[in-house]
């Protein structure tokens, strides 16, 4: 059953790499396509006819009939619109298949179809893909055959950004040329790009197909929005880490083999915390690519989920009680010449570039915690941040033992003479290798760690796209940079410059650092006391969008223009609204069509035996007591179901996109929550056979 997998051999297989086109492509041709790679600019026209003809006649040797251009717009998941190889046919009636350079480079989907935010009715409907030649193509195989997918970037007729990765791709531009004034200044005169490296490591859930089908908030919702907690849950953390089950087993290594064939440097799984839950890291690659292996992470999840009888959830909280999923964006810059400017070395104190980037760093964190905060949010993630699980809602920053005292030193005293090492792990069994410790130990209640020698933004939602807090982490950083460049490089003596800045950076920005446990009470008032924003919702970290500063900062690096942050924070709105109006639809069809009429019958059942019992002349008391409980629970939620339909129908009356998804917040929400309580008690009360759908239990131990 088990057949071997020859990793080097089909890795990359199913993708147009740079290899596949030197082989295909003239020198001339090839030479023109890196170039472009590297420093931007366009093809030639005749250029991008031979790479069209190229990529077809691959693609066709693998039985690709299609082609498509894959893009991401604001709905958060790729979209692609396929067209077929087929071309008019010749004299003889034989197909000319055709797919020119024009093809390859421009495509126009209809945009009408996609949110925009209002820039629909601003502007044209038109909007257009255009390749980014940084991200390979590639071929999806899947039901409707094979497919060669161009990665694209989505814009509207005037330019505006319609998708997620055409404002990644100019922050990357953004703080690529700040942190290269950084560098220079710093005496780098070989670099001529800083790359962005970004490493998700993503959070999953499987349950069985069959079971999954027979509940309707799982079909429609991709959460549980009803569900008592099983006896045993994640108390006896057996499942972090545990040995992973044969059936999810054979799911991982067909997940592997299909992500490898895609080129996706899949490394790391396990399971996670909660039963049924596991985890997926992929190598870090530059963030772009990171960001659509990301997407392609998720797809083939649910895809070969599927092939394996399973349902793959990717929501940030599809069972209350238990471990919700994120995704850690672990995020660094790298020099083209080889230098991550995030390694501090084994002396930190003494490498003052990187004790620079990383005051700057603090500096934009600090500065910009709204919008950090916002770049995570989405309607799932509520369910996590700041529920004692996820990071709480609240940005900090980790930074260890070592680099923290190091920072301490800085701003008592303008001098760090030492770091503190991490000394030998002593673990009392001689035959065990010492080794020598990290200097840091980890915490993984903070929400921007860092980690050795990146950042590890913990926030990021597990169904959400990687580009928002990648766009936001970018830009903020940029900032920083530029705002430190202007001041060095009209400096008399750098090292002073360098120097004063570091430690005024250091010292207004301390109030950012924080080492200790983030999921306490005292936390979020100290939180409060330093001045640190809790921003709790979604809808609350929208508005943080169209601020002055964050318009001024986007609009500085030319990153989003404040009519496109108004149209994203219109969609947010809206993509709230329907959402939980989704889920608020979902709960009362299971409530009134399917659990109440089971209790009902389950109750009436019991009012029978109560009767029976006594008729018979024994005690019936403890029948009486249970159906008592039965019918007052059953009374509550019929009442809550009531509300909550009265609550539907006001929605409906609200027109501006604001003010109903603060409605949805406010009042459908807490009627969702007073609608699922006597439903979960009444799941403890009724016989197990008569309950309408697969409990948690049967979900996440017999899966
Ligand atoms: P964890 O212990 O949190 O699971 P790992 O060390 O396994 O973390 O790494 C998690 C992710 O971070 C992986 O995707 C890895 O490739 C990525 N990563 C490692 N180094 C870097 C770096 N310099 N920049 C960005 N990502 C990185
Ligand atoms: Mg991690």
């Amino acid at each position: 059953m088990n057949s071997a997998v020859n990793v080097e051999e089909i890795f990359g297989q199913n993708v147009f790499t740079l290899a596949k086109m030197r082989e295909r492509l003239p020198k001339k041709v090839y030479t023109e396509v890196v170039n472009v790679i590297q420093n931007g600019g366009e093809l030639s026209k005749g250029s991008a006819d031979v790479v069209a003809n190229a990529m077809k006649s691959w693609a066709m040797e693998n039985g690709a009939t299609h082609y498509t251009h894959w893009f991401q717009p604001l709905t958060g998941i790729t979209a692609e619109k396929h067209d077929s190889f087929v071309g008019s046919a010749d004299e003889d009636g034989r197909m000319l298949t055709s797919f020119s350079g024009k093809e390859l480079i421009k495509g126009e989907p209809d945009a009408s179809s996609f949110p925009s935010g209002g820039l629909r009715a601003t502007f044209e409907a038109r909007g257009y893909t255009t390749w980014d030649i940084t991200s390979p193509a590639f071929l999806k195989e899947s039901g409707a055959g094979v497919t060669l997918c161009i990665p694209t970037a989505f814009c509207s007729y005037t330019g505006e950004a319609l998708d997620k990765k055409t404002p990644l791709l100019r922050s990357m531009e953004a703080v690529n040329k700040q942190a290269l004034r950084i560098i220079r200044l710093f005496g780098n005169t070989t670099a001529t790009r800083v790359n962005v490296s970004v490493g998700p490591e993503q959070e999953y859930f499987l349950v069985d197909w069959d079971k999954s089908m027979k509940r309707e908030d799982l079909i429609f919702t991709g959460r549980t929005l009803f569900g008592a907690m099983p006896p045993k849950g994640q108390e006896m953390e057996d499942h972090y880490f545990g040995v992973i089950r044969e059936r999810v087993g054979e799911f991982m290594k067909d997940l592997n083999t299909e992500l490898w064939k895609l080129g996706v440097p899949d490394k790391t799984q396990h399971n996670e915390v909660a039963p049924g839950q596991h985890e997926l890291a992929p190598i870090y690659e530059t963030a772009n690519i990171a960001v659509d292996h990301n997407q392609i992470i998720m797809e083939t999840m649910k895809r070969v989920a599927e092939h394996h009888h399973m349902r793959c959830l990717l929501h940030e909280k599809p069972f209350a009680g238990v471990n919700g999923s994120g995704k850690h964006d672990n995020w660094s810059l790298c020099t083209d010449d080889g230098m991550n400017l995030l390694d501090p070395g084994d002396t930190p104190n003494k490498n003052v570039q990187f004790l620079f980037i990383l005051s700057c760093i603090l500096k934009a964190v600090d500065t910009h915690a709204d919008l950090l905060r916002q770049s995570a949010a989405d309607v799932g993630n509520d369910h996590r941040l700041g529920a004692n699980e996820a990071p709480p809602a609240i940005i900090s920053v980790f930074l260890g033992e070592q680099l923290e005292d190091v920072v301490r030193q800085l701003i008592e005293t303008g001098v760090a003479k030492s770091s503190k090492r991490g000394g030998k792990l002593k673990t009392g069994v001689s035959t065990l290798p010492q080794f020598e410790k990290d200097a840091t130990d980890r915490n993984r209640t903070s929400p921007f760690a860092f980690t050795g020698n990146k950042f590890e933004f913990r926030m990021v939602g597990s169904s959400d796209s990687m580009a928002s807090s990648n766009t936001t982490l970018n830009t903020i950083v940029a900032e920083a940079f530029c705002e430190a460049a202007d001041i060095l490089e009209k400096a008399e003596d750098f090292d002073i410059a360098v120097h004063d800045l570091m430690k005024e950076y250091l010292t207004d920005h301390q109030r950012i650092i924080f080492n200790g446990d983030g999921y306490s009470e005292d936390w979020v008032k100290e939180a409060e006391r330093r001045g640190l924003p809790n921003i709790k919702s979604t809808i609350e970290a929208a508005d943080v969008l169209t601020t002055k500063k964050a318009v001024k900062l986007f609009e500085s690096y030319g990153v989003y223009t404040k009519t496109e942050l108004e149209s994203r924070k219109e969609i947010i709105f809206e993509n709230y609204a329907k959402t939980i109006n989704i889920e608020a639809l979902t709960m009362i069809d299971m409530a009134s069509k399917q659990i109440i009429p089971a209790v009902m019958k389950y109750a009436g059942r019991l009012a029978r035996d109560v009767n029976e019992v006594r008729e018979a002349g024994a005690d019936e008391s403890a029948l009486l007591s249970e159906l008592k409980e039965i019918t007052s629970e059953l009374t509550r939620m019929k009442k809550a179901l009531e509300e909550l339909k009265v609550n539907e129908t006001k929605a409906r009356k609200i027109t501006d996109e604001r003010k109903l998804a603060y409605f949805y917040k406010d009042k459908v929400r807490p009627s969702m929550d007073a609608l699922r309580d006597p439903a979960d008690k009444l799941e403890m009360l009724v016989d197990k056979k008569d309950w309408p759908f697969p409990t948690y239990a049967d979900l996440l131990f017999e899966g």
